[in-house]
């Protein structure tokens, strides 16, 4: 995810897009990058940093003058944050210069190929394929721009937001559209592009929003032209007036980023497998695994090392890596580890999982790991953060930028990649059937539509959310793979709503926790279709006989659950390995909603920070 900005008209090009720049710093802030045309060349300024950092470069590198110019902030997939890989990139011939966000599948393909053509590359990126496959397409088939772009498009298999100038027409930016946001702003005799409305409302209210898979071309002083990139459609473009602020804009229209990023998870989860999950072709394919599947097949243990949410997603790693690898799984707090002098031999493989890439203890249970001969593999969503630079490999779970505090999206990547890690290892180790890993790589193809099913009870959660507001203990209990799903649940209502929660394994309660029900405490149950469900049953009639209120996540179409609960929450039917992906999805939602009617401040909760980068 990153924020891209175009600007074609008669104003200083420079300032609208790097005050546009600015604004879009939420999707991605690594590095930015602008190119300007002066009338005569272009004049392009690039760096790692912030919108800020850029200024400073530009400053000392570039005139800012022109009428015409691309902008970007970027969040990497592809490529460390550095200068070199920093957006706007050029195509070899210097005359198309492009911004992009999103990921081209298929790069490493179409770059062999264009090697072969001669082409040379400076950075690691997908971006910079694609700029140079246009304009190989261009001088091959003879096109112009707008077309080339079409065909070259028709070639790439992913997401993407793209803004393209070739400086040859330099009265035209020609646009593209599909899976990433990309608003175009009407005003007279000038156009503005970018990830959000955010870059140009100040100076038009009048917008088009790109439909996936289509493309325009926007003509200085002239018209738009939108197409469909299939096909040679012309589209005629709705016009949408728009009535939100700045400040809704760059949240989505949401009321906070936790909100937006738990919404976010459908399209998120798709960008965590996009190219790496063929379920047609039963083919999982982790970059950072490929090398290395020997060390976790040979492998005596898996340790897990986290701290918080991603600590929970270690722990549901756990159930899934121990049930299709068989090699034994331990979920460590990283604070704990550290310190504890652990027994590592050189036949372990830890697992390091940090949002950030930058957690302190984290960190230091990878140094102790790597001492101690262990290989250490990462999953961050930080694209070269710390820890993905100090681990032997690792996979990247391409979630976005997460602005709220409390981890949302972060989660159910993680799970994601775990999941699909574990599929491979399995796969290749002969502990899984051929019909299980078919079976699961499908199920998480469809996990991105669950998750949609799963949010559309928002409504329903709102309105149980209104009945507890008040309360001033919750209990949360899950069996099996959905155990830490109750753990994760109780900790995003703590961060969050300030109330004092606890998860439980559902079983556990009868040995402590089954003292604190009465008719005052409200208990979150996971009790969904599994092999758990009948104790899980079981568990839910010893707090009713206790007179505890039951809120009980089911399954779409369960009775006996619904029928003893207070209250329920649904959530799609998938196979019980993958449900936690769906499961978390309402208890989310629920501590979103207590948290805004106690008017707590949702996306940056008291005493909490981001990334917790001290001990
Ligand atoms: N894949 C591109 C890069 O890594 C764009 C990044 C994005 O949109 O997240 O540079």
């Amino acid at each position: 995810m990153c924020g891209i900005v175009g600007y074609i008209g008669n104003r200083d090009a420079y300032s609208i897009i790097i005050n546009g720049l600015k604004r879009l710093e939420y999707r991605g802030y690594d590095s930015a990058g602008i190119a300007l045309y002066d009338g005569e060349k272009l004049n392009l300024s690039k760096t790692k940093g912030k919108v800020v950092d850029l200024e400073e470069r530009v400053k000392k590198e570039i005139p800012t003058n022109g009428n015409l110019g691309i902008g970007h902030t970027r969040w990497a997939t592809h490529g460390v944050p550095n200068d070199i890989n920093s957006h706007p990139h050029v195509s070899n011939s210097g005359e198309l210069v492009i911004i992009h966000n999103g990921i081209i599948e298929n790069y490493a393909t179409l770059k062999k190929e264009l090697i072969n053509r001669g082409y040379t590359f400076q950075s690691d990126t997908d971006t910079e394929v694609l700029v140079n496959l246009i304009e190989e397409i261009q001088k091959q088939e003879n096109v112009k721009l707008g077309q080339a772009v079409q065909i070259a498009l028709n070639q790439v298999v992913g997401a993407y937001a793209i803004a393209l100038i070739d400086i040859k027409k330099p009265d035209e930016i020609v646009v593209a559209k599909l899976g990433s946001p990309l608003a175009i702003g009407i005003g007279e005799d000038e156009f503005f592009v970018a990830s959000d409305a955010s870059p140009f409302i100040e100076y038009t209210n009048n917008a088009i929003y790109l439909e996936d898979e289509e493309m325009a071309i926007i003509r200085k002083g002239r018209d738009i032209k939108v197409r469909k990139i299939k096909g040679d459609k012309l589209v005629d473009p709705y016009i949408q007036e728009l009535k939100m602020n700045l400040e809704q804009i760059e949240k989505g229209g949401y009321d906070h980023f936790m909100l937006k990023e738990i919404y976010e998870q459908p399209s998120v989860i798709k960008d965590t497998y996009r190219g790496r999950l063929l379920a047609d072709r039963g083919i999982v394919r982790l970059g950072g695994l490929e090398n290395y599947i020997e060390k976790f097949t040979n492998a005596d243990r898996i340790i897990i090392v986290a701290c918080g949410t991603s600590w929970h997603a270690g722990l549901v790693a756990e159930y899934i890596f121990e049930e299709w690898t068989r090699i034994p799984v331990e979920v460590e707090y990283a604070s704990e580890f550290r310190y504890r002098n652990p027994i590592i031999t050189s036949k372990d493989v830890v697992i390091a999982i940090s949002q950030s890439g930058e957690t302190a203890d984290t960190l230091a249970a990878i140094k102790l790991a790597k001492q101690k001969g262990a290989f250490v593999y990462g999953i961050c969503n930080v694209v070269g953060s710390t820890i993905s630079r100090e681990t032997h490999s690792g996979t990247y779970t391409h979630a976005g930028p997460e602005i709220g505090v409390a981890s949302t999206k972060a989660f159910t990547t993680q799970i994601t990649v775990l999941t699909m890690i574990a599929l491979k290892i399995a796969k290749v180790k002969g502990t899984i059937s051929n019909s299980d890993f078919m079976l699961y790589l499908r199920e998480l193809e469809l996990i991105p539509s669950k998750v949609e099913e799963a949010l559309k009870s928002n409504e329903k959660i709102e309105e149980i959310a209104k009945v507890f507001k008040d309360v001033n203990n919750f209990l949360y209990l899950g069996r099996g793979y959905n155990f830490p799903v109750a753990l994760e649940g109780a900790l995003k209502l703590k961060e969050i709503s300030y109330i004092h929660a606890e998860g439980y394994p559902a079983a556990e309660m009868k040995h402590g926790p089954i003292a604190l029900i009465d008719e005052h405490m409200p208990v979150v149950v996971i009790a969904i279709n599994s092999n758990h469900y009948e104790k899980v049953v079981s568990n839910i009639q010893e707090i009713k006989s206790r007179k505890g209120i039951i809120i009980a996540v089911v399954t779409k179409g369960d009775t006996t659950v619904k029928e003893m609960a207070d209250y329920y929450m649904e959530v799609p039917k998938t196979p019980e390995a993958l449900t936690p992906l769906v499961t978390t999805i309402s208890l989310q939602l629920l501590s979103y909603h207590i948290a805004v009617m106690l008017n707590r401040n949702v996306d940056q909760p008291r005493n909490l920070a981001k990334s917790v980068t001290v001990e």
